[in-house]
């Protein structure tokens, strides 16, 4: 039965309706499957530290899960799992990856213990004809995913799969493979894109990583990439590598900035953008994240 239908038939009793609260409700919903088309996130993760700490980007990160129907599932593209062929998390339990070094402890001890999907890896799997797809018994979920999906689903009671990137692959491939998963979509499947549209490592102004402070270049990178995304002007983007000084600086490598591609390549043409957490730190990185749906 359609939640709709559910919802409507339920108003048909009046007895039941009369006692019923509306969180009772909401419990005897929150169990069934998610039948509505689900929007698509990029999410600007930052510093693995936005796991752990309090500030506007979290803030950020907790509105926009708040706003969500709850997924069936989701499958998240992060910018930490580069590999050569494309790849899927196909395992029951997905291990919660570290991958990082000299940080406190205390991110170190951070579990995000949701299940996986093999059923959704299989379908993935079988719906990208673009290029063959591996399903993958040994990543995890690595802090791209779930440094920012625990601040979404802080219960860990979605089943997460990863797909990796594959380096060997330009732009419009990247972009091309994600309208394959279009579909997932509307199967109550929640994609996400975790990266970095302005990422510089080496130019990272480390004493101002906590102020909202960008050099000239990545706000002219960030203001520009803005306008082609809420005008729909995907080929520029898809062409980064050719778009001037600013964006050359603000991709020195291109893992950070893919992920954003698949949100973009999933986007339904009707669909409107709204950005958030729009703000860059330490100088070269920005935290700029949308939704489209
Ligand atoms: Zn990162």
């Amino acid at each position: 039965m359609k939640r709709k239908q559910f919802l409507k038939s339920l108003a048909l009793l009046p007895l039941i309706g009369s006692t019923m609260h509306l969180r009772d409700l909401n419990k005897m919903t929150s169990n069934m499957s998610n039948t509505g088309k689900m929007p698509v996130l990029f999410l600007g993760h930052g510093s693995p530290m936005n796991a752990i700490e309090e500030n506007e980007f979290v803030e950020g990160f907790r509105t926009i899960g708040r706003s969500l129907q709850k997924p069936n599932a989701i499958l998240c593209v992060s910018a930490h799992w580069e590999t050569r062929g494309t790849f899927v998390t196909a395992m029951n339990n997905p291990k919660t990856i570290h991958d990082f070094g000299g940080f406190p402890q205390a991110l170190f001890d951070v579990e995000y213990p949701a299940p996986g999907s093999p059923d959704l890896a299989l379908e993935t799997q079988k719906l990208i004809t673009k290029t063959h797809v591996e399903l993958d018994h040994k990543w995890g979920l690595d802090h791209g995913a779930w440094s920012v999906i625990k601040h979404l689903y802080p219960n860990a009671d979605v089943p997460v799969i990863q797909m990796s990137i594959d380096y060997s692959k330009p732009g419009r491939h990247h972009y091309e493979l994600a309208q394959e998963l279009n579909s997932l979509r509307h199967k109550g499947v929640l994609i996400i894109g975790s990266g970095n549209m302005v990422h510089n490592l080496r130019k990272v102004a480390w004493n101002k990583l906590h102020e909202n402070y960008a050099f000239e270049w990545a706000t002219e990178a960030n203001e520009t990439m803005k306008k082609h995304i809420l005008n729909g002007d995907h080929q520029k983007l898809i062409d980064f590598k050719s778009q001037g000084t600013a964006f050359d600086l603000a991709i020195p490598t291109p893992e950070h900035y893919i992920p954003m591609l698949y949100a973009l390549g999933l986007k339904d043409e009707n669909e409107t953008v709204r950005l958030f957490n729009d703000k860059a730190v330490g100088g070269s990185l920005t935290m700029t994240s949308f939704i489209a749906g």
